[in-house]
């Protein structure tokens, strides 16, 4: 068959008929999310959500992961909501928290100062440690040995269209490395030296610096006279590649990716590099921002905005247009989702509603 022309085209652009996609080979994945036994009824809500939209067809498997011992009743209740086998293991000791060779009283300092600048979410331990557990532990976990795909999951979040394909198989079968749904820009106080740090470990490793930041701030259909414009700034303001970084970054939250890639020694490598320079503490680096563009050198090509995927985690979604009814297949098998609002023709995205029940004007655009 001939390649796509759009290196990165919607994998779906209608619903599909899930029968058809679930009679195919599950690949070797599993749904991951990092909860706190007092998110119970969060996580539940999200379970509930996903196996509704997807999950009732390809009961793909989910691991609950939490750095304390589970409350027997989440475990309970979760076990109920999942159709394919739940697992719920424990972080070990030595993959969450500080690092040993940290230290720890000024580690402690740092983010309590970073809390009193009044720094969205940095106050927190926790937060830091779960920023470098997702970086680069979260990898290593034993429960995850045995897979080579994750989807990312988090309490109370919605999908809002029914997914009736394998974004899985769909992802191993174009070569792709990490999905994403939301890419959105950084709050810069967050990560202050996080894309010096990076680029760093770019140039220590012999890496050539890739324009990327170009493509990020001049979208390729902008008209010629501005793209030269800001290809001219960017040149004359030019001090170092790593000071450019635009803070867009992935949002994190939703990931479907391969563990191979961040298994691998150049992205451990990343991490550990990040690591030592004490990021993770010293300011709230978030796990996903500026790495993924700039690593490996042509990425291009493995990463994938799944355009198609309704998405919400508040405050921000992803709403794709709703795909014309008449290509609607098995509408009752699609249970929720199937009840509509307005159709947009040629819109991409099997049917979607708003997220939280919100409308959706006359444009189908959600309110
Ligand atoms: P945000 O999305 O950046 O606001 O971060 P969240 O507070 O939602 O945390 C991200 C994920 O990590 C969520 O799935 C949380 O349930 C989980 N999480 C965050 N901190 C902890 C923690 O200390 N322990 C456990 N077990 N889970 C945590
Ligand atoms: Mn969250």
């Amino acid at each position: 068959p001939r390649p796509p022309r759009d290196l990165d085209e919607p994998f779906s652009i209608q619903c599909r008929d899930p029968a058809v996609a679930a009679a195919a080979p599950r690949e070797n994945a599993t749904f991951v999310m990092l909860t706190r036994n007092s998110e119970r009824d969060q996580a539940r809500s999200t379970i509930e959500n996903i196996e509704r939209q997807f999950n009732q067809w390809f009961n793909y498997p989910v691991l609950f992961l939490n750095n304390e011992p589970w409350d027997p009743e989440f475990v309970r209740v979760l076990n109920a909501s999942v159709s394919g086998l739940a697992t719920f293991a424990v972080v070990d000791k030595g993959d969450w928290g500080y690092p040993a060779w940290m230290d720890v009283d000024d580690a402690k300092a740092k983010i309590a100062a970073q809390g009193s600048e009044g720094i969205y979410k940095a106050g927190a331990e926790s937060y830091h440690h779960m920023c470098r557990f997702y970086s680069g532990n979260f990898y290593a976990v034993e429960a995850l040995q045995k897979y080579r795909w994750y989807w990312r999951l988090e309490p109370s979040v919605e999908f809002m269209c029914a997914i009736t394909y394998d974004p899985f198989a769909e992802m191993a079968r174009r070569g792709k490395a990490y999905g994403y749904t939301v890419a959105l820009w950084e709050v810069p106080e967050t990560c202050p030296s996080l894309f010096r740090a990076v680029d760093d470990f770019r140039s220590d490793e012999g890496m050539p610096a890739a324009p990327m930041w170009r493509a990020m701030i001049t979208p390729s259909r902008a008209p010629w006279p501005i793209r030269r414009l800001l290809g001219w700034w960017s040149t004359a303001h030019r001090t170092r590649g790593g000071d450019r970084w635009n803070y867009c970054h992935y949002w994190s939250n939703f990931e479907i990716a391969d563990l191979d890639f961040f298994r691998g020694d150049a992205y451990q490598a990343l991490f550990q590099h990040l690591d030592r320079t004490g990021g993770f503490y010293s300011e709230r680096a978030s796990p996903r921002p500026p790495y993924l563009p700039r690593y490996p050198a042509n990425p291009s090509k493995k990463l994938h905005h799944f355009a198609d995927i309704g998405y919400y985690h508040e405050p921000f979604f992803q709403c794709p247009g709703n795909a014309p009814g008449g290509q609607l297949l098995n509408v009752t098998a699609l249970g929720d989702s199937a009840q509509s609002s307005p159709e947009s023709p040629g819109a991409i995205g099997c049917r979607c509603q708003c997220p939280d029940g919100r409308r959706r004007n006359n444009r189908g655009v959600c309110l």
